[in-house]
């Protein structure tokens, strides 16, 4: 943990617990890293749904090209933040207000899922224009990933035999341009996995659209880079990806790839910090109570793992009886609420874990806060803070 990170966790107050607390500076740093590793013919959206913090939004704002958004929540809040990024609208189920709103919104791209819904979006354009992509659930298979959205059945996009029944009712109507193909099958897939992916896809494409006689000029690979929960400091590999996709690109001429990453970009940015309530035994197991749990942050509940953590000792103890603790042993970390299923990190071995101690848990900037459960058993809300970045050096003439 950075110097700055534990300084600030440390002169947090017990009332200020539980805390998200972002790294801002980490965050833009990463970012980029990840731009810097990108061939320029690779356009870099953010996945809001990810992580909307308006703070973390305005740092990946220097770093992205646009932002995607898959509701007319998302699409209202990055739109209010940024005026003229570009924002591409997508997610299944888009009703008749969100793709009005989007027209409205001027939104570049927009992700079409099925062809009713194309055939909405014909009802709301008025004589405006949509620019849109289609959404393939190509039968390619990404190998063991955490969570899959194509290559089987899935409410996701539609199968290639579906597509033209789409292709004709954009002939026949002047206001839908069709920019190309989206393809996010899906989340967890390490670089070399995801460049096998890019390759099949981009081959598929291109067979797809020399078929129908389709110039395709745009593919959108979706997101889904892995981040290792298991493993914090093997993060994705940018360099490898962005030197196979420049290899690629150089046999597809004329065609602007986009990926539109979302865990990867904020996951490594956030932390919760909390306190330890209680070390307890039960039928000769250590449990350390803490306060807050999975209500702030469900990612471990949801993915089923143990969300990694680092222990930060306090060392006064206020009370006048012994100081409950575990020592050597494996601990499982639990929150307040009254359900088993609240457990942050099952059974990992500690030195030492007291009563008062302070946990800081890792790799909690994406799919954090916002996917969490907060209202369940009323508990307060963490209180957010943003370590800010070094203020930039006054500027050389
Ligand atoms: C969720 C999602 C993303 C982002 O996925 P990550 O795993 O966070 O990178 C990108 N595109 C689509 C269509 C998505 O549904």
């Amino acid at each position: 943990m950075k110097p700055e990170l534990l300084d600030h966790i440390s002169k947090l107050a017990g009332d200020d617990l539980p805390a998200y607390v972002y790294d801002l500076r980490g965050l833009r740093e990463h970012a980029r890293t990840i731009r810097a590793a990108l061939p320029e013919r690779v356009e870099l959206l953010y996945a809001a749904k990810a992580n909307s913090d308006p703070r973390l939004l305005r740092v990946l704002a220097d770093h992205v090209d646009g932002f995607e958004v898959a509701s007319g929540g998302e699409l209202s809040h990055v739109r209010g933040l940024f005026p003229d990024m570009p924002i591409a609208f997508g997610g299944p189920g888009k009703t008749h207000a969100e793709l009005t709103q989007a027209a409205d919104a001027g939104v570049s791209r927009l992700h079409i899922e099925s062809e009713h819904e194309l055939r909405v979006l014909t009802t709301v354009l008025g004589d405006r224009t949509a620019d849109i992509l289609l959404r393939v659930n190509l039968p390619l298979t990404p190998g063991p990933v955490a969570l899959a959205m194509g290559g089987r059945p899935s409410p996701f996009g539609l199968e290639p035999a579906q597509l033209d029944s789409c292709l004709a009712l954009i002939a026949g109507d002047r206001r839908l341009r069709l920019r190309g193909l989206h393809v996010h099958l899906a989340s967890g897939i390490q670089a070399p996995g995801h460049l096998d992916l890019a390759e099949d896809i981009l081959i598929w494409a291109r067979g797809w659209a020399q078929a129908h006689h389709i110039e395709l000029t745009e593919v959108n690979i979706g997101g889904g880079m892995a981040v290792d929960y298991a493993h914090p400091n093997q993060l994705f590999d940018w360099a490898a990806f962005g030197a196979g996709l420049h290899r690629l690109l150089a046999r597809h001429h004329n065609l602007t790839l986009r990926i539109e990453p979302g865990r990867s970009v904020t996951a490594y940015c956030g932390w919760y910090i909390t306190e330890v309530l209680d070390v307890k035994r039960s039928h000769g197991e250590a449990f350390a109570v803490l306060r807050g749990g999975t209500h702030h942050l469900r990612t471990p509940a949801a993915r089923q793992h143990n969300q990694p953590f680092q222990i930060i000792p306090v060392d006064t103890w206020p009370r006048p009886w012994p100081r409950p603790e575990a020592r050597r042993e494996a601990v499982t970390l639990v929150g307040q609420l009254c359900t088993p299923k609240d457990v942050l990190a099952h059974h990992v071995p500690v030195r030492q874990l007291r009563s008062g101690d302070r946990i800081a848990f890792a790799m909690a900037g994406a799919y954090a806060w916002n996917i969490s459960h907060h209202a369940f058993l009323m508990h307060p809300a963490p209180a957010f803070h943003h370590l800010d970045e070094a203020p930039l050096p006054a500027s050389v003439p």
